[in-house]
């Protein structure tokens, strides 16, 4: 009898065991697919998919998008550069990090026209095709990462998941898409809210985002208000990102607030209008919100 109950319980174990691990992998790719769902990744350039993720024995991690040397390509969501470089298999390559843990590769590019630590938004260009490093012919080759980019690219996931309703519709190098279909970038660029008018290197400093940094911390720390971090980065929202470079203003300088003008400036900084318009070289009277004063003679 014992015996028999032993058997009974080890057999209920195991079932029990293996529904546990079904009911865990059927969570988790839900929580996934719930992930992709909420991303509105825009297509990264023009052109025509000449390859797609999983092919040679598995080792593309990418898609290959076949456009004209020059063609535009664009962030396909907001984020912050990572890593903008050349390489010899990647050729010249821009690395975007951007929110929900999301990293972007794009490859081969014929120029590089962002940096490390650059904000970049959803649209904005950051080079063109090219055919630099490990390439036979000018395309893009974009990789997305759900997680960081690694050696081994074990994060890496097909960019179709996220690259909006047409990828049901893709028949690669067909005849049709040869002929008729350009996947074009789906929707317009995003410009920040908020306009930043750049003033001289010397008007801010950068300082880079360390991890626990919040706008409020680093506002406090150099004595600056978050409003004018916000405006002087174009940031529209709060959030920042670890290694982001964050504009902040030095001082002797003045961002310029709604309800301002130049004869309160001149008041609150003890600079004469002329001087003013002299060391800003303003030629008018009116000054638009978010322009980087000087406030001080040199
Ligand atoms: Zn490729």
């Amino acid at each position: 009898m014992y015996d028999y109950l032993r058997r009974f319980l080890i057999v209920f174990a195991v079932a029990l065991c293996i529904g546990l691990l079904f009911v865990s992998a059927t969570v988790s790719f839900a929580e996934a697919n719930e992930k992709y769902e909420t991303v509105n990744f825009i297509w990264p350039t023009v052109g025509m998919v000449s390859d797609t993720f999983g092919t040679r024995s598995g080792k593309h991690y990418g898609i290959d998008i076949a456009a004209p040397r020059g063609t535009e390509v664009v962030s396909v969501s907001d984020g912050v550069v990572t890593k903008s470089y050349y390489s010899n298999t990647y050729g010249n390559v821009v690395f975007i990090e951007h929110t929900d843990d999301f990293e972007t590769v794009y490859a081969h590019l014929h120029k590089r026209i962002v940096e490390e630590g650059d904000i970049v938004y959803q649209g904005e260009q950051i080079g063109t095709v090219g055919d630099t490093g490990r390439s036979s012919g000018d395309h893009l080759h974009f990789e997305v990462h759900n997680g960081n980019w690694t050696m081994a690219k074990n994060n890496a996931i097909d960019p179709f998941l996220l690259l909006g309703e047409d990828q049901n519709t893709f028949f690669v190098l067909s005849d049709d898409v040869k002929e008729n279909k350009q996947y074009k970038v789906a929707s317009a660029s995003t410009k920040p809210e908020l306009e930043f008018h750049e003033g001289s290197g010397s008007q801010y400093t950068v300082v880079k985002v360390k991890k626990g940094d919040t706008l409020w911390s680093i506002a406090d720390k150099y004595q600056v208000s978050v409003h004018d971090i916000k405006i002087l980065n174009g940031l529209k929202s709060d959030n920042i990102l670890v290694n982001q470079n964050i504009k902040i203003v030095s001082k002797g300088n003045y961002i310029v607030q709604k309800g301002d003008n130049l004869w309160k400036i001149a008041e609150q900084s003890g600079v004469s209008i002329t001087e003013l318009k002299k060391i800003n070289d303003l030629q008018g009277d009116t000054i638009k919100v978010g322009t980087l004063l000087k406030v001080r003679k040199e």
